[in-house]
């Protein structure tokens, strides 16, 4: 297949370079990334001309709908534009909407899996769009990730995506504020793993992201809580699902405060450039009041 590929930063310069290696033409473009060995177009247009598929990973929504503005014109009837960004559930209608009408496919389909999974091509891809963009565009994620699940229409991937991280965001702080306290109860820490791990309060981020050093999984705990997946790019996800919530009128008062939590992390204490399992120590230095 022809690609076009927009946006080579963390995730969409190994995404490409994948894609590349399994025999793929891609064309890229980013405003400011150059990576190695990727022919690159000089606009977003010039590389979107021509391609069967136009793959975007982009910051956020503004963004995305920018490009969406240069590239729908200049792509080939029938072409599907696959936008694998995190943005909102809005944009992403909007932009499917404005490339159906121009006559093309639209997909979203953010991914989970952070960088390692980008390199490795083990992303998961959750899907929203048609049969038929899904049908055409699956060779590619099956190169890019090792999951691939059609969510439904427009907008439905990434309405998996930040309901996954609204719940992925809340259960961090539940299982930090819980060591925490477990700590302050005298409790040891990897009895506290011991019990938790394999008792109802089990989960993802106690099991296989274990936010205290040395206890359970390796995780960025053990590595100084260097990123992994950073507590800013929480933040972003769980505004996305609070903005969803406003738009959907729907009540999510543990997403809300989860938020509003990150938001002091990443903006007022000392978060950013952190790991999102950090919340560990934060809470640690923190008492009642
Ligand atoms: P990044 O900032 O490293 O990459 C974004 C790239 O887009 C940059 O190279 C930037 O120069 C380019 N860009 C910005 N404006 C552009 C424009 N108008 N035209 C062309 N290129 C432009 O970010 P990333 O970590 O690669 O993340 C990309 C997306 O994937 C985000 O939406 C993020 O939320 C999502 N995501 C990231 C991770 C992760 O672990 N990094 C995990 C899952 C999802």
């Amino acid at each position: 297949m022809n690609i076009a590929f927009i946006g080579l930063g963390n995730m969409g310069a190994p995404m490409a370079a994948n894609l590349s290696a399994a025999g793929h033409t891609v064309t890229g473009f980013d405003t400011m990334a150059k990576p190695e060995g990727l022919s690159m177009a000089a606009s977003a247009a010039e590389a979107a001309r021509g391609a069967d598929v136009v793959i975007t990973m982009l910051p956020n929504g503004a963004i995305l709908r920018a490009v969406a503005d240069q590239v729908i014109p200049a792509m080939k009837p029938g072409a599907v534009l696959c936008d694998c960004s995190t943005v909102d559930v809005d944009s992403a209608k909007a932009v499917a909407g404005q490339a159906e009408t121009a006559g093309l496919g639209a997909l979203d389909a953010p991914v989970s899996g952070g960088i390692g999974g980008a390199a490795a091509g083990t992303l998961t891809f959750m899907v929203g769009g048609s049969d038929a963009s899904f049908a055409t565009v699956k060779p590619l994620f099956d190169i890019m990730g090792q999951k691939a699940v059609h969510c439904g229409a427009a907008g439905a991937g990434q309405a998996a995506k930040i309901c996954n991280n609204m719940i992925l965001g809340v259960t961090m702080i539940a299982t930090c504020e819980a060591f925490a306290l477990a700590d302050k109860l005298g409790l040891d820490r990897q009895k506290m793993f011991d019990v938790v791990s394999t008792s109802s309060g089990y989960s993802w981020t106690m099991n296989a992201y274990t936010p205290a050093p040395g206890v359970g999984a390796k995780s960025p705990a053990d590595n100084g809580y260097k990123p992994g997946f950073a507590a800013e790019l929480m933040l972003k996800d769980l505004r996305l699902s609070q903005q969803a919530a406003d738009s959907a009128d729907a009540d999510t008062p543990m997403g809300q405060l989860a938020a509003a939590l990150y938001e002091q992390f990443v903006e007022r204490e000392d978060g950013r450039g952190m790991d999102f399992s950090a919340m560990l120590p934060r809470f640690e230095k923190r008492g009642r009041g």
